[in-house]
């Protein structure tokens, strides 16, 4: 069974508002095990709305509308709909009675233009708004040789669509459903390589054919594997998701990081809390970005003692003042410069970015200091200017991370 979720209106076409109804219906759609095939959106035009519904009617079972159910000229859903069918529009009297109640209740006269919002197309079945004017919609439409569509139209106010979605439509779609299903979803969190590279170590399973489905997806240098399951409950999805999830583990390696909405923060802060070590932090090229993860991610564990951000050779008394900025030295500097300072158990340092950056040998330094010894470090710097602070960020987090893992300790 698959599903189309169109929302309406000229602020969402405009990009003035965020079309926040159709994320949420999807999400709904999803968990319900109805799989959502498109998304639409269509501003106030008719005739785009009457063509958008016609193509919805023919390629999805369910269609969830939302928005464009208010009683002005604009508000075209329901005489789109009509049309898109070939029924007429009429009048519910029961409809418009509730909604002269609503104004009555409120201290109010009905303005005229609000008895449209009584208006349904002709075989539709009214569904009740109970904090607002317009009702929803409920249409079955017979298709040839094939099951009717199921169409509901709700209103685009969110926490109305959201009540009457609750109350009337996910029953109505559970009763189309011959063996209920859930969908789940798993997500293995990476970084180090490239996506495609990436792709290339997973032994033929980012296949669209496949059962449970991997997808991967990249953002920041951050790859995200996703893993979904339909099955008839959610302990029978993870129980199929978890070879799948053996197999990425065991052919990635240390390149996971972990899972769900874990950051690489995160984890580090983990890894330190379980060693029993501190992390202080001295940054250049990053700019204090470092420093703010390791902040929220520790909360009061007392694991992050400090950060600070250098920009000039000055704020490093350690160093000649020729030094390079962006040297291996100026990282050692600050590492073990932060280390003594706040008596951290581990320092991170992070060097200036290369004046050229776009050369494909430019390298940001970066070092941990211990007690015993620093560990020298050079990171990439191919990538899109707009990143390169957030690459440089997780590659010194996961620098870090690696080197708790490898079993590097303060003794
Ligand atoms: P209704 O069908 O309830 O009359 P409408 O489309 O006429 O809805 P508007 O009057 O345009 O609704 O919007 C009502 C409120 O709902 C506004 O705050 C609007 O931004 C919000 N809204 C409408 N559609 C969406 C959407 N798809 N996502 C998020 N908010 C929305």
């Amino acid at each position: 069974m698959r599903a189309e979720v169109i929302a309406i209106g000229d602020e969402l076409t405009t990009g003035q508002r965020l079309d926040t109804n159709s994320q949420w219906l999807s999400q709904r759609l999803t968990e319900m095990g109805v799989s959502v095939a498109y998304h639409t959106t269509i501003g106030d035009e008719l005739d785009d709305n009457i063509n958008a519904f016609r193509a919805a009617i023919e390629r999805a079972d369910v269609v969830v509308i939302t928005g464009g159910l208010g009683p002005t000229a604009d508000d075209l859903t329901r005489e789109a709909l009509a049309a898109a069918v070939n029924v007429e529009l009429v009048r519910d009297e029961p409809s418009l009675r509730r909604i002269e109640q609503l104004f009555q209740s409120r201290g109010r006269t009905m303005p005229s233009r609000n008895v449209v919002q009584a208006d349904f197309p002709k075989g539709a079945v009214p569904i009740t708004n109970p904090h607002g004017t317009a009702p929803g919609i409920e249409l079955h439409v017979p298709r040839e040789g094939r099951t009717a569509c199921l169409l509901f139209a709700l209103p685009g106010v969110p926490a109305e669509m959201y009540e009457m979605w609750e109350a009337t439509v996910t029953p109505q779609i559970a009763k189309l459903q011959p063996e209920p299903r859930v969908i789940r979803h798993r997500r293995i969190k990476c970084f180090g390589v490239g996506e495609s590279q990436l792709e290339a170590m997973l032994p033929d399973l980012i296949r669209r054919d496949r059962e449970p489905r991997v997808g991967i997806t990249v953002s920041d240098a951050v790859i995200t594997l996703r893993i979904t399951a339909a099955e008839k409950d959610e302990a029978t999805c993870f129980a199929a998701m978890a070879p799948t999830e053996a197999t990425i583990r065991e052919a990635l390696g240390n390149l996971v990081y972990g899972q769900e909405d874990d950051e690489l923060e995160d984890v580090v802060v983990r890894a330190l809390q379980a060693k029993g070590l501190t992390i202080a932090v001295a940054e250049w090229a990053t700019e204090g970005l470092v420093g703010e993860w390791l902040k929220r991610a520790s909360g009061n564990s007392g694991v992050f003692l400090a950060s600070s951000v250098v920009d000039s050779l000055q704020q490093i008394p350690s160093l000649p003042a020729d030094s390079e900025p962006n040297g291996s030295a100026t990282a050692t500097a600050l590492a073990e410069g932060v280390r003594q300072t706040t008596s951290a158990d581990i320092g991170l340092g992070i060097a200036a970015f290369p004046a050229i950056r776009d050369t494909a040998d430019a390298h940001v330094c970066a070092a941990i200091a211990l007690p015993e010894r620093t560990r020298k470090l050079r990171f990439r710097c191919a990538s899109h200017p707009s990143i390169m602070r957030t690459r440089t960020a997780r590659q010194a987090l996961n620098a870090v991370r690696l080197a708790l893992l490898s079993g590097f300790d303060t003794t």
